[in-house]
């Protein structure tokens, strides 16, 4: 009989192939079970090959009627690998729902067509003049066709995506629609349902595996044509998929922070590139990458400059907290506000970007702090659970009566946090009600869903959370926000803090104030930073132009490119030396420029000292090829490491 050979991914951390045979003629994109070191895996194979010259095994079982990843999927699912320097099996197996990772066997499923609808009902209203621009802009799009579509927060973007997706279900192809955290926005999904019925559906990780692998086989049939999903959505193989969009393409959360470190919003424009189709990444605040893009005239630009309702957003009012009483987090001069606002019916948003009730727990004799005991992290005091927590690796810790150092009893809590935000408020103004949104009050599943149903319900209130309460929400009567501790952002070592912050702040301000009259505060002890300042006007278009501007001055990026090579041990000397002989290699074989190796800002996780170097050239391609260069031809090279590392392009974080 005739053998096959096959070069098979496999979902193990070598970057290679290995070669099995078939009797059975099998379509590269395949799911298929191996023997791999006397284990059975799922691999996936990858491409026909010759017979080698060593001896092979049998691919011991087919799991797949038809190819799970099509040739287009394919094509991109290698380009990551490549381009993030990752195991292809990995790859492979990071995009496949749980189910698919097992020795399943998929039977393809039979095709099933859903005549598309639309709820008239629900789309009564035409659009404004600056939506029909919108609109006939981006759905004259063609071919790979990349285009940036800025709106300002409440503009009616989301209104456009529908009517897009309306003019693609009426083609009969498909479309996916990408989003930062769809569990953090119910309403998205909630919207796109009533106007689309059943041609929609929704893929994220906190769906059960038995929901994921219904999502998938209805994309596969055809069934399903609109998906909203996240990055672990990006393959779901939608027929004739003819447009992505990229919803608030700045959000951090698209990049995927362990494991197979990538953008799902790059690697969805690749995929629009090699597919040929258009893509559109969207945002009230654009990321400066794309925005630098613009500018080069390598993507396509259309704004909605107004609200809807016409209303200009809120502007900020910097508010000096040097001298303010830091109890309660809030200023006591804004307690007057707060009350005329809540006795008008009207709710007051609070912003803070920590969770718990105070970031930190000490003596207030001789200064000791609570931290983690295999982390180098404060401990985090949590009042509704009496708990100490580490928020690095989720240990908790009992709560001392004495300090352990010398005895006393004079234990603190003298940071603020949403909860103790909560409970100042809670003594100020017993009878509102407040709503809390943040990790721990939305950790169970339907939790959210029920606190964004009390904030629809409720007229006066307080909204308190975390960049959680920031998020695409469309809430109603909100008319004073107060941002506290805007600074953590101006003072961060981040490389992207002052692009962050400032997507953050008008985030804020766009969940704030449909009346026109309302108020955005924030408490800053820099009053006269000169970024706090720009962004006040709430432009936040000519805000990112001088911030471009000053990064182009400094060659940061995105005008320049960088990684890092991470390393983590429990002996910092093995990170170090282990960086050392990187940096060497690099310094006398490419023109990198390196910085490090530095320890990180979270110096040790779980007992892991973690340290890194960071890599620096003009170009995304020369930076690339000398990382390649340096993975494979001086990290494989060496014997036994001491040290587990990882790489990181284009990382989010600076350390
Ligand atoms: P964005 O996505 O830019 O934040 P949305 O599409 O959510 O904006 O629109 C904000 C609000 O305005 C929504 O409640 C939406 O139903 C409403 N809206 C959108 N377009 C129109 C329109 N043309 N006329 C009236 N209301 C609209
Ligand atoms: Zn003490
Ligand atoms: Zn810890």
């Amino acid at each position: 009989m005739e053998k096959f050979y096959y070069s098979v991914s496999i979902p193990v951390p070598i970057r290679k192939d290995f070669t099995y045979f078939s009797y059975e003629k099998i379509k590269a994109g395949s799911r298929v079970k191996v023997i791999f070191n006397k284990r059975q895996l799922v691999g996936v194979v990858n491409k026909k090959t010759k017979k080698p010259n060593f001896k092979t095994t049998e691919i011991k079982k087919l799991l797949d009627e038809c190819p799970t990843f099509n040739n287009l999927s394919l094509k991109t699912l290698n380009w990551i690998s490549d381009f993030y320097i990752h195991s292809q099996g990995e790859v492979f197996s990071n995009f496949l729902p749980p189910k698919l990772r097992k020795d399943f066997y998929f039977k393809n499923p039979e095709t099933k067509f859903n005549e598309y609808e639309v709820d008239s009902r629900d789309k009564s209203f035409t659009l404004t003049p600056h939506q029909k621009k919108a609109f006939k802009f981006l759905n004259k799009l063609n071919g790979f066709d990349p285009c940036l579509f800025h709106g300002v927060t409440s503009s009616g973007k989301t209104e456009v995506y529908m009517r897009l997706v309306e003019e693609i279900l009426k083609k009969g192809e498909s479309c996916l629609l990408l989003v930062p955290e769809i569990s953090l926005t119910p309403q998205l999904e909630e919207r796109f349902k009533k106007r689309f019925g059943k041609n929609i559906g929704t893929y994220h990780s906190r769906k059960t595996s038995k929901e994921r692998y219904e999502i998938w086989r209805k994309s596969k049939s055809g069934e399903l044509r609109v998906l909203i999903g996240t990055r672990s959505s990006l393959f779901v193989p939608l027929q004739k998929l003819s447009l992505i969009i990229i919803d608030e393409e700045h959000d951090a959360s698209f990049k995927q922070q362990e494991g197979l470190k990538f953008s799902a919003r790059d690697v969805a424009i690749k995929m629009a590139q090699d597919r040929k189709i258009p893509v559109i990444a969207a945002s009230a605040t654009p990321s400066l990458k794309m925005l630098n893009l613009v500018s080069q005239g390598k993507y396509k630009f259309i704004s909605i400059p107004k609200r809807i309702n016409d209303k200009n957003p809120p502007k900020f009012l910097v508010l000096d907290s040097h001298f303010m009483d830091r109890k309660s987090g809030i200023d006591d001069n804004l307690l007057p506000l707060i009350d005329k606002t809540i006795s008008q019916n009207k709710k007051v948003l609070i912003f803070i970007n920590r969770r718990g009730y105070s970031p930190l727990f000490k003596c207030g004799d001789c200064n000791w702090e609570a931290k983690c005991n295999s982390c180098n992290a404060r401990l985090v005091y949590h009042k509704d659970t009496n708990r100490l927590r580490c928020h690095r690796c989720d240990t908790s810790y009992g709560v001392p009566n004495n300090c352990p150092e010398c005895d006393s009893t004079k234990l603190t809590s003298p940071g603020v946090g949403t909860q103790k935000i909560e409970s100042f408020l809670d003594e100020q103004f017993p009878d509102v009600p407040i709503i809390r949104l943040d990790l721990d009050s939305t950790r169970k599943k339907g939790s959210l869903e029920k606190l964004l149903m009390k904030i629809k319900s409720t007229k006066k209130a307080f909204l308190v959370g975390t960049q959680m309460i920031a998020k695409g929400h469309d809430f109603s009567d909100v008319e004073v926000g107060i941002i506290i501790d805007a600074d953590l952002g101006l003072l961060s070592h981040e490389l992207n803090a002052i692009e962050k912050l400032s997507q953050l702040l008008i985030q804020v301000t766009g969940r704030v104030g449909r009346s026109g009259k309302s108020k955005i505060i924030v408490q800053s002890n820099q009053v006269d930073n000169e970024y706090l300042n720009k962004l006040s006007s709430g432009d936040y278009l000519s805000f990112s132009q001088s911030l471009l501007r000053e990064y182009e001055a400094s060659n940061l990026p995105p005008f320049s490119s960088m990684a890092i090579l991470r390393a983590s041990s429990p002996k910092k000397s093995n990170n170090i030396n282990f960086l050392n002989k990187a940096r060497k290699y690099l310094e006398e074989n490419t023109n990198c420029e390196c910085i490090g190796p530095l320890p990180d800002i979270v110096s040790k996780i779980r007992g892991n000292f973690r340290h890194s170097l960071l890599l620096k050239a003009q170009t995304m391609p020369t930076l690339h090829k000398n990382t390649q260069n340096l993975v494979e031809r001086h990290i494989d090279k060496q014997k036994r490491l001491d040290v587990r590392w990882s790489v990181d392009l284009n990382p989010i974080d600076y350390q």
